[in-house]
């Protein structure tokens, strides 16, 4: 029998789907089964009939999860779908699992596998085609800028008219990571005068690399891999405190500051926020129920603020460009499946440096060293070393 691998239709308000007609029609012809709930592409626009065509059975909600070896997911399953699924099956998706201990457990006690995209091991280099938080990422900056474009009440470039000449509009990018970057050059783009700010110092070279001016702070923190670590209360103080003066002079403020597995810093202050001028336009893509870089900020809405600045909470910007985020993470998953799929069959291997990290929980047991360390557990066994070569007598140096 072939795996089936299967894609749901996402909880309201997320408009992805996790596999495209594309990606459907590549797993069919390396004949996997390819099971899509009815309605699962409606809003990216990819309609049941076309998933058909690409070889996909639709079927209803249960039966999928029922039939389904490998469910990929955007977002975390809720309840209705964790309760009905079974030990062996394995989820793949943006499962939380860092910042939601309890679901992982509950997989765990299941025996249900799981493979999270925020777990993978971003800088090991077969892992960028897996890396979902990178091509989402990049919708979300791009988009976010687009949004900045429709929502501000000036122009964004320069404007000679023979009725007077408009400033463009300046835009301030805090955090230029992925998304930043695709903000600051989507922003470059139409015109307005931008600058991006980092922690890490190292983000310089992109920034202006774009085009746009770098702004930087007394306080600077690049912790593991490359990426941002958090800051002390001190630190945190200090960066505000700069921060605010590059806010007051800005129109648009687009954030994107995360730091892994962690709650998103506060860039923005209610003294920043209160203190903007009329017509301010703050854009957090950091926004999500675990709080966002903008105070007052709040997923999925937008805040007019006494003063008349603006904050959209943006948390979803990849879901509000459906069509090409599903594309992209369609193709992310694909890429797992080629690592975790060998002659017909899934082989979840736990000591490999990529999937043995993806992995939240495999048969039972926890898995990820990170999920581990989150939750207060050993480190996992070594795998048994290799069987040493016999030591040779021969010289192996150079003469
Ligand atoms: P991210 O989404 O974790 O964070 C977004 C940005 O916020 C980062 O640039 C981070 O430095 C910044 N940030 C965090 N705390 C901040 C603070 N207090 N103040 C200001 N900025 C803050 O990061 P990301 O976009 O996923 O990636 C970050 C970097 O890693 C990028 O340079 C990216 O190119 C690189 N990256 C490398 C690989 C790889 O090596 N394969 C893969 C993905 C990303």
């Amino acid at each position: 029998m072939s795996l089936t691998i299967a894609a749901l239709r996402e909880a309201p308000g997320e408009n992805r789907v996790a596999l495209s007609p594309e990606v459907v029609r590549k797993l069919v012809k390396s004949e996997f089964q390819v099971l899509i709930e009815a309605g699962a592409g409606t809003r990216s626009f990819y309609p049941d009939a076309v998933y058909e065509q690409a070889g996909a059975k639709i079927s209803e909600r249960s039966a999928v999860i029922k039939d389904a070896d490998v469910i990929a997911t955007i977002g975390q399953p809720g309840a209705d779908v964790v309760d009905q699924l079974t030990a062996g099956q394995t989820l793949l998706g943006l499962l939380r699992p860092l910042t939601d201990l309890d679901y992982v457990k509950e997989l765990a006690a299941k025996k249900v596998n799981a493979l999270a995209f925020e777990l993978l091991p971003r800088t090991v280099s077969r892992a960028q085609t897996m890396d979902v938080l990178s091509s989402q990422a990049s919708v979300a900056g791009y988009k976010a800028a687009l949004v900045a474009a429709d929502s501000f009440a000036r122009y964004l470039p320069m404007m000679i008219t023979a009725a007077g000449t408009a400033k463009p509009t300046k835009v301030l990018v805090l955090g230029t990571g992925v998304a930043g970057l695709q903000a600051i050059g989507t922003a470059k783009r139409l015109g307005a005068m931008v600058s991006g700010y980092d922690i890490r110092p190292a983000s310089r070279g992109e920034v202006e690399s774009l085009g746009a001016t770098f702004l930087t702070t007394s306080v600077s923190a690049t912790g593991e891999g490359g990426y941002a670590r958090a800051l002390t209360p001190e630190e945190t103080a200090q960066q505000q405190a700069e921060l605010a003066d590059f806010i007051a002079q800005n129109d648009v403020i687009i954030t994107t500051a995360q730091v892994p597995g962690r709650r998103p810093p506060l860039l923005v202050t209610q003294k920043s926020v209160d203190a903007a001028k009329a017509g301010t336009l703050f854009i957090d893509l950091a926004a999500s129920e675990l709080g966002g870089n903008v105070a007052g900020s709040q997923p999925g809405k937008t805040v007019t603020t006494p003063q008349q600045a603006q904050i959209v909470g943006a948390g979803d910007m990849a879901s509000q460009l459906p069509a090409s985020a599903s594309d992209m993470f369609a193709k992310n998953v694909q890429a797992v499946l080629n690592a975790v799929v060998q002659n017909g069959k899934l082989v979840l291997d736990v000591d490999d440096e990529v999937v043995g990290e993806l992995l939240a929980t495999y048969q039972g047991d926890i898995i990820s060293s990170r999920v581990r360390e989150a939750m207060k557990l050993p480190p996992r066994e070594p795998a048994k070393p290799a069987e040493a070569p016999a030591e040779s007598t021969e010289s192996k140096g150079v003469d």
